[in-house]
């Protein structure tokens, strides 16, 4: 049942142009996507409402648009060129690449060594390499030279932009402790197992936070973010059996980590890889991380003041001393919260013997606000009437017009894209200038003057 689940939103989002397979036309590349017309909506619905709710309506969040290209030093300090990296074993005859960990689960005793040959192929009668530390920055080189010198990485996280530019903001900005930053971008990971749709990609978005406060004040404002970044998914209509928090091992977390909490979701796959990840049998399959909650400690700052030898401590005005402050970082990625959210929503319902399927988005995330459908399409009239409703109507919301099929037909599109609400012009509204308004949940239709359409969608959905 969830597997099928997953095959019906992967179908719905192609019909329908949420998400498209990547360069589809040349046989596709491997786990990239492309978000079309309603995807795109949903995906800049959902950052909208992140950096509302994280910069917009908070005064100790500045916001920030980062390069992807970075100097290369950043990523040393950042620990990513030592350490960021899969061990990787390469069969000698599809050449596909497999993580230790997947490989352990067949040969538990993989780490303690031994030579070629040992271990089978887990897709073919081929042969598996030693591990290799494969590092899952991708690699490229700027500048007319190709050597060492023009060596750049597309950034695998968008954090690092906002840790080097912290004297910049202190100097322009003056912020006192506590305060944020926050930015979302795109980040880039050479993944060695990809897949489940858009859940693991090479190409992906992020929102991040990152959270400067006293290190005395780390545990409690960790707590709090926890608490804030839990709530944002419910409040836009996550329903709270499938959103869960999990709090990190000790054996999970990075060395510099103090702690860490991930939000996750109840995804309707099996999710091997955050058990490949995290090596845990005991987690129940489905689970998988949307959103990080880490308390980083003051290891990025003092990383990047030694590596750029930059004092990028902060002064404390009234105490008169410097110190490096702790960093609590909130790190969620868009495309897996694209992806929650149209599974959360997705809904069916047997009405008068046929299956109706309704995107259930929260109104703030659905894709269009409303459809304004004429009844009946080769009445000139009516389609005139109905088009000049939508284009009044695209001043304030997400509104289309389609009189492509029957109203029927037209009603059912809509609903499996989450359309809030449907305006239908027929022959009677040539006379009474009334209009049908139909609710997406409810289905149910009031008759209402053309003149308060507006007025009645404002109270409604805004
Ligand atoms: P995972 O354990 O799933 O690999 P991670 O712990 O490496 O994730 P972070 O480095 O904490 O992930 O990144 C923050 C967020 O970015 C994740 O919670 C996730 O939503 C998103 N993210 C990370 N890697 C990917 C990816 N390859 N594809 C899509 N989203 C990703």
């Amino acid at each position: 049942m969830a597997e099928n689940l997953m095959d019906k939103i992967v179908s719905l989002c192609k019909r329908r142009g949420f998400i498209f397979q990547g360069s589809e036309i040349y046989g596709g590349l491997a786990n990239t996507w492309d978000y079309g017309p309603y995807g795109v909506e949903l995906k800049n619905n959902i950052k909208r409402a992140w950096w509302k709710a994280n910069v917009q309506e908070r005064n100790d969040i500045l916001g920030m648009d980062c390069a992807i290209l970075m100097h290369p030093g950043v990523w040393e300090a950042s620990g990513h060129v030592e350490n960021f990296f899969d061990e990787v074993m390469e069969c000698n005859k599809c050449k596909k690449r497999f993580k230790v960990e997947q490989v352990q689960q067949k040969y538990p005793s993989i780490t303690t060594g031994g030579g070629v040959g040992k271990w089978k192929c887990l897709e073919c009668d081929g042969e598996l390499g030693l591990p290799r530390k494969f590092n899952l920055m991708f690699k490229s080189s700027k500048g007319s030279l190709e050597d060492t010198s023009s060596l750049v990485y597309l950034r695998p996280e968008t954090a690092q932009g906002m840790f080097v530019n912290f004297l910049n903001i202190l100097d322009t900005k003056h912020p006192k402790l506590p305060f944020g930053l926050a930015q979302i971008g795109k980040a880039f990971r050479n993944e060695i197992t990809t897949g489940n749709f858009t859940f693991r990609t090479c190409e992906f978005e992020q929102m991040e936070i990152e959270y400067f406060v006293r290190p005395q004040d780390a545990d409690k404002k960790l707590a709090e973010w926890i608490e804030a970044r839990f709530n944002w998914y419910l409040d836009l209509g996550i329903k709270s059996q499938n959103l869960r928090k999990r709090q990190h091992g000790k054996d999970e977390l990075a060395h510099y980590a103090h702690a860490c909490t991930d939000i996750e979701y109840n995804f309707p796959f099996g999710t091997s890889t955050s058990l490949e990840c995290h090596g845990e049998s005991s987690r129940t399959v489905g689970w998988a991380e949307l959103e990080g909650i880490a308390n980083r400690s003051d290891f990025d700052l003092k990383q990047h003041a030694q590596y750029s030898g930059k004092d990028l401590q902060y002064f404390d005005d009234l105490k008169k001393e410097k110190f490096y402050p702790y960093i609590i970082e909130p790190s969620g990625g868009v495309d897996r919260a694209v992806l929650a959210f149209l599974i959360d929503a997705y809904h069916e319902e047997k009405v008068k013997e046929e299956t109706r399927v309704v995107l259930k988005l929260n109104k703030d995330l659905a894709p269009t606000k409303v459809a304004i459908l004429p009844l009946l399409r080769n009445r000139p009239e009516i389609a005139e009437l109905a088009k000049k409703i939508s284009q009044d109507l695209k001043k304030s919301f997400t509104a289309i017009y389609d009189d492509t099929g029957s109203i029927g037909k037209l009603y059912r599109r809509q609903d499996e894209v989450g359309t809030f609400y449907c305006v239908t012009v027929d022959v009677q509204t040539l006379e009474d200038k009334q209009v049908t308004v139909r609710d997406r949940d409810t289905m149910l239709q009031e008759r209402i003057g053309i003149d308060r359409v507006k007025d009645y969608l404002v109270e409604k959905l805004i």
